[in-house]
């Protein structure tokens, strides 16, 4: 079954299920760090982060993938880490947490592919339609002539049968960044 591209939507929403879930096994006002905000980071090594803020920032790869198993099993991983407290790192108690949390699931190869694949992204290439709409088409590693030369090229692309007057490439990072910045100290 296909299921729709994560959005920043859609992880807010399972955020926000994944805590409610988590206060039913473990009440909130045992909780060592209250959640407060979830955001995005572009780290390069780790899927997830805690902050003693009460703050989860998710890696943006999971933006546009289809990689909700792994998601769902950060999300859970970084709640694990605010209710049973930062400082405990990995130990028995969080690892206690975390299998009581659903954090410890299998994730499918193909999801841990798709966002080892998306994790290097330098590009977001956007379509220009001549109606004035700016289309995201798709995330790149790097540019290509085809989209550099498309305006003095012969070539002619239509969106949606609308005809594109120009292809942008504009910097992943900035093109992704929807988070709020964070302060405090870092888990994985
Ligand atoms: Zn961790």
């Amino acid at each position: 079954m296909k299921q729709p591209l994560i959005t920043f939507k859609i992880l807010r929403k399972e955020y926000l299920n994944a805590i409610a879930e988590c206060c039913k096994i473990i009440p909130l006002d045992r909780w060592v760090h209250r959640p407060t905000t979830i955001g995005l980071t572009s780290h390069k090594t780790k899927y997830g982060r805690a902050y003693s803020t009460g703050s989860i920032e998710l890696n943006k790869c999971f933006i546009g993938s289809q990689a909700y198993t792994q998601m769902r099993k950060t999300l859970r991983h970084e709640i694990a880490h605010l209710s049973c407290g930062i400082a405990r790192g990995h130990d028995k108690i969080f690892k206690l947490y975390n299998k009581k949390f659903g954090g410890t699931c299998e994730v499918p190869k193909h999801e841990t592919e798709e966002l080892k694949h998306k994790i290097g992204f330098k590009w977001f290439v956007l379509a220009h339609l001549i109606n004035g709409e700016s289309i995201p088409l798709f995330a790149a590693h790097k540019r290509t002539k085809k989209y550099l030369q498309y305006e003095t090229s012969q070539s002619i692309s239509k969106f949606k049968g609308v005809l594109i007057k120009r292809f942008e490439y504009v910097n992943y990072d900035q093109y992704t960044k929807k988070t709020n910045s964070l302060t405090g100290d870092v888990s994985c």
